[in-house]
Formats: C-alpha cells, sequence, structure tokens
C-alpha cells in the first residue's frame, strides 16, 4: 500500500473528509462502547493495511509525512535517531529506509499538513494502546500533553 503512502496529499484529503463526518456524531460516542469496538475493528484492518499501524492510539500520521513513527524498530515520534546511514537507511534494519526519511519526503507533497512535522509530538501514553485513536482524536486525550512547535 506503499502507492497511497507515496501520494499523501491524497491521503491528507481522505483525513480531513473522514473528519468532517465523524465529528458531528462525537456527542454520541463513548470510551469502552460499541462504537469503540467498530472502530478498533476499522483501523486494524484499514489503518493497518496501508500505514502497518500499531494501534497506538495516538495517531500523528498527518504530523509525520503519512508515515507511522511506530513502524520505527525505535519507536522514535520526534525525529530520526542518530543512527541513520548515510543513503537514509535504517541503523537496526539496514535493509529498510529510516521512517523518518520517508517521512520528511511525503510531508514535503501535503499542502496542508506538511509542515505540522516541525511539531514536537508530547510523550505517549501507553495506556492508549490497542485503543481507537479516531475516538481519541475526536472526543480527545484525557490529561494530553500540548504540542509545540520546534524553534
Ligand atoms: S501513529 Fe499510532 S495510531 Fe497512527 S498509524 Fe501509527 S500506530 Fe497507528
Amino acid at each position: 500500500m506503499s502507492f497511497l503512502q507515496n501520494h499523501p496529499a491524497l491521503l491528507e484529503t481522505a483525513y480531513d473528509a473522514t473528519t468532517r463526518v465523524l465529528r458531528p456524531w462525537r456527542r454520541w460516542l463513548r470510551r469502552g462502547g460499541a462504537a469503540e469496538k467498530l472502530f478498533i475493528v476499522a483501523e486494524q484492518v484499514g489503518k493497518g493495511a496501508v500505514f502497518d499501524c500499531r494501534m497506538c492510539g495516538e495517531c500523528v500520521l498527518h504530523h509525520t509525512g503519512m508515515t507511522c513513527p511506530m513502524t520505527c524498530p525505535k519507536k522514535m515520534r520526534n525525529g530520526p535517531c542518530g543512527g541513520v546511514r548515510p543513503d537514509g537507511g535504517c541503523e537496526v534494519l539496514p535493509d529498510r529506509p529510516c521512517v523518518w526519511t520517508e517521512a520528511w519526503q511525503r510531508a514535503a507533497h501535503m499542502p496542508k499538513y506538511g509542515g505540522e512535522i516541525r511539531l514536537i509530538q508530547p510523550p505517549l501514553d501507553r495506556r492508549q494502546q490497542d485503543r481507537s485513536a479516531w475516538i481519541n482524536e475526536l472526543l480527545g486525550l484525557p490529561d494530553s500533553v500540548p504540542q509545540r512547535w520546534a524553534e
């Protein structure tokens, strides 16, 4: 499914459209309810196929060039580690490109959210693992730490 990831402007449009469709239903959504179970299955299947989603529960795809940072072997959510190879390869898995070199290249083709790759992501709340990221997006995370911009 890297075709879609390599056309991130399409995914950006799909993200916006999905948000617009789901937002009016917010008031009927509850954490832990039947709707969340449906969302979880949909995310496992859909985002799993397209992004190799690891169900972290706090999706940052539109900030990271539509590239899932949780597929990084070190789970780096704020840019690459210091081990990126000169050819842009991963330090841990040299036969793979660094997730962050891909994220950076893809973000350059995202007219709306591409610049948000410079946002500093707050620490991941591991309690959200295997929860629905869409429910968290729509209802807001409890005790969330605001993002800030890199200088
Ligand atoms: S950032 Fe989290 S929710 Fe989004 S695709 Fe990656 S693992 Fe899945």
